[in-house]
């Protein structure tokens, strides 16, 4: 084989004609193959490509019997062209049928060639297809030969991903590109949404592959790469207290990353070889990928994605855009794909046309989740690999009730989805139909429906749901979607903003519910070790009065002449309420001093979720003006199970004995003080336990605005009387057959009620 200084750049040159020739794609592919044979002096060179049947078919060669183009295929695995594939690493060998996979194709008559270079074709490190020259004479192909062959390999995988090679596939095949896929992951939220897929951090497409002045590029690289560093620098010398921790742990990786000289070394030498700056950094991304892609280990899995980012900073830097999806093009039903993403990033994408977020990472507790949870979206999360699987604008369905993704559906899973959704929209459609019609039950009940919220992209669900006013109102996810502590005036400016938009329905604001779970990037309390019995909430509140106090202030001035309803949570014992109320005071006595108009009315409410509060209900009745039950802390520290860990969460049912008795024993204390006690956790939204809570006597219930619509629909047709002696009869019951949830759902079947 000659000198090959000189030689890839040649190819690269010859390529990029034949690239921009008018030419039918069999052609173009049989004339690419005859090049690179030529310059690399191999009597072979071969293209597969892999369908999404998972079979590798030869589409073009120069050297093995033409008969064999479109005939010869391998299974992925198989042979040394399925290994490379499966393996997306490439094989150089001397003797290639002496490979323990080797696997000999008549067809083709390659028998008599012995060396053997293989490289896959990869796209975002997955592999699209095999590239492959071979010798007669057994030799060692060197180490810029291979480096020549997966450059080209790169110009390959742009033919295929634009489509071009579709148009020579047989007939009912279709390539692996376009293979359609289902994805399993946990459910963060219910629902289906239709729609395409939009990647949130979108592939950066490097369409200038060929370089045409080496010096040119690699200056451009280093500039680049300067560029980067300098920035990651000054990120990393920012004195922010958001830096701290994990934050900073990763910037140093990306600080190492960027200085490490393997990396440049790889980079310019891809550049010697033909390739753009930008090129040259896609090929590197993706070979370092392809060989990551199947790291079972957490920790080195996460410094992929460190490297992943770093990589697409540095091909920011040198193709100078955002990476961001603009407004224009965004399609209507977008479904966003994501590995992890901020909350305030979702907020940032036109909201009507999110139909679903899906993520390769995250937590069902995390403050996009929530957020999405909020904008009533379905939402999948720990979606491992989905990312490099989609392209933008792939069709896609998410199945949020199941945990599945469906890249590039089936017409008949289409098909079929498509008629769920529509039955949905007919069920929304009656609930919608309800919006007006009042809460009153069949034997004259009246019971208030609520709604639960915590961002202002919840408040148009007011209106849509029906809901007569918010129950609960989390102010600490304002804190948790910011990057630094909101200021007095933006607490104030934000609560102003809430009623405003709740347009005279009553809101129920809680203070800081921080701590446990729920974080607060820039506010860091001690390692725990039981976070939820641990400083949060108004054990926190109290101690930093401050902070309190602040908040108190901004919600005092912003119902200035209206009426305020707030409630504290994670209430222990009744002087912390009397702590809070006196901290209230002296801000009502500040404000009115200097001249600041004050709530018309005021009404100071406690949650329960604390079961000491049981034995103090008539003190606490005493003290506050109303009481509303959360039922998810209140479960939990009744029952001693983590809420947040699925191995014990769903252990005990809350429609249990022990539970609903909690229930009944804080609606007597109500009814015996003459307190509103309502009930705002997750259980008021699921019908057949709000038909257990109207039954103990609760009247007043908060949940999450899809909720509404199906709760109304069951109450309407209930008979309260008769459900509650039912349900006391089964609760006193000491020697029970059977369990509330069948009693209930015996009770529901047989008077017609929709559960
Ligand atoms: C609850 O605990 O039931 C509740 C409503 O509060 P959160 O879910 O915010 O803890
Ligand atoms: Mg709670």
């Amino acid at each position: 084989m000659r000198d090959l200084s000189g030689g890839p750049r040649v190819l690269l040159k010859r390529l990029r004609e034949l690239m921009a020739e008018p030419l039918e794609p069999q052609e173009r592919l049989d004339r690419i193959v005859r090049q690179i044979a030529s310059n690399m002096v191999a009597e072979v060179c071969s293209v597969y490509v892999l369908r999404a049947d998972g079979v590798l078919e030869l589409y073009a060669t120069e050297g093995l019997k033409k008969e064999a183009v479109h005939l010869s295929q391998l299974k992925m695995g198989q042979g040394l062209v399925g290994t490379i594939a499966a393996s997306a690493q490439p094989l150089n060998l001397s003797d290639a049928q002496s490979h323990p996979a080797f696997r000999y194709l008549p067809e083709t008559g390659e028998e008599i060639y012995h060396s053997f270079l293989g490289v896959p074709i990869l796209r975002a490190g997955r592999s699209l297809g095999v590239l492959v020259v071979q010798n007669k004479a057994s030799r060692n192909y060197r180490e810029e030969e291979l480096e020549a062959l997966e450059t080209t390999a790169m110009v390959l995988a742009e033919m295929v991903a634009t489509g071009e090679l579709k148009k020579i596939t047989k007939p009912g095949l279709e390539l692996d590109l376009t293979r359609s896929v289902t994805i399993d992951g946990d459910t963060y939220n219910e629902g289906i949404g239709l729609g395409y897929v939009v990647l949130h951090e979108p592939r950066i497409v490097v369409t200038n592959l060929l370089n045409e002045d080496t010096e040119k590029e690699i200056g451009r690289l280093a500039d680049a790469l300067g560029s980067l560093r300098i920035s990651i620098d000054d990120m990393l010398s920012r004195r922010d207290v958001s830096m701290e921790g994990e934050h900073r742990e990763v910037l140093e990786t990306y600080r190492m990353f960027a200085h490490d000289q393997g990396w440049v070394r790889k980079l310019e030498e891809a550049i010697r070889n033909g390739l753009t700056a930008e090129a040259a950094v896609e090929k590197v991304q993706s070979d370092t990928k392809a060989r990551m892609i199947r790291l079972t280990d957490p920790y080195l899995r996460e410094r992929m994605h460190d490297f992943e980012d770093l990589a697409n900073r540095l091909l920011r830097q040198l193709i100078g855009h955002t990476g961001r999806s603009t407004a224009e093009g965004f399609p209507s039903d977008a479904i966003v794909l994501a590995r992890a993403m901020g909350a305030a990033e979702l907020l940032d994408y036109p909201r009507t046309n999110v139909r679903g977020l899906v993520l390769e990472e995250g937590a069902v507790t995390s403050h996009v989740v929530i957020v999405a949870r909020a904008m009533g979206i379905p939402v999948i999360g720990q979606a491992a690999g989905v990312v490099a699987l989609a392209e933008n604008g792939d069709a896609v369905i998410i199945d949020g009730d199941e945990g599945h993704v469906h890249l590039r559906p089936m017409p008949e899973h289409q098909r079929s989805y498509e008629e769920k959704v529509r039955f949905r929209a007919r069920r929304q459609e009656q609930f919608r139909a309800l919006r007006a019609v009042e809460p009153v039950t069949k034997d004259g009940k009246r019971i208030t429906l609520l709604m639960n919220a915590g961002l202002l992209v919840d408040l148009p669900q007011l209106a849509e749901s029906g809901a007569e006013g918010i129950g609960l109102f989390r102010t600490e996810l304002q804190f948790m979607i910011a990057s630094t502590m909101p200021k007095a005036e933006e607490q104030e400016a934000f609560y102003r903003s809430v009623m405003k938009q709740a347009g005279g329905r009553s809101v129920t604001f809680r203070t800081l519910d921080i701590g446990g779970d729920k974080v607060v990037p820039y506010f860091r309390g001690h390692e725990e070790e039981n976070p939820a019995l641990g400083w949060r909430a108004i054990r926190l509140s109290l101690d930093r009065p401050g902070l309190l106090r602040t908040q108190l202030r901004a919600m005092l001035k912003a119902a200035a002449g209206t009426e305020l309803k707030m409630m504290v949570p994670m209430v222990t014992e009744v002087s912390e309420i009397r702590a809070v109320r006196e901290l209230l005071q002296k801000e009502v006595q500040h404000l009115s001093r200097f001249g600041h108009g004050l709530p018309r009315k005021l009404q100071f409410g406690a949650m329960l979720e604390v079961p000491s509060l049981l034995w103090q209900l008539d003190e606490l009745m005493d003290a506050v003006d109303f009481v509303s039950v959360g039922s998810n802390d209140l479960f939990q520290f009744t029952m001693a199970v983590d809420r947040g860990n699925a191995r014990v969460s769903d252990r005990f049912d809350v429609l249990g004995r022990p539970f609903l008795r909690v229930l009944r024993d804080i609606v007597r204390a109500g009814e015996r003080n003459d307190t509103p006690v309502t009930l705002c956790g997750e259980m008021a939204g699921k019908t057949i336990s709000a038909l257990a809570l109207f039954g103990i006597g609760f009247r007043s219930v908060s949940m999450s605005p899809a909720s509404i619509g199906p709760v109304k629909a069951m109450l309407l047709g209930l008979d309260i009387d008769a459900l509650g002696a039912v349900l006391h009869e089964a609760l006193d019951d000491t020697k029970p057959q059977h369990s509330v949830r069948e009693i209930l759902a015996r009770f529901a079947e047989s008077n017609n009620i929709p559960l």
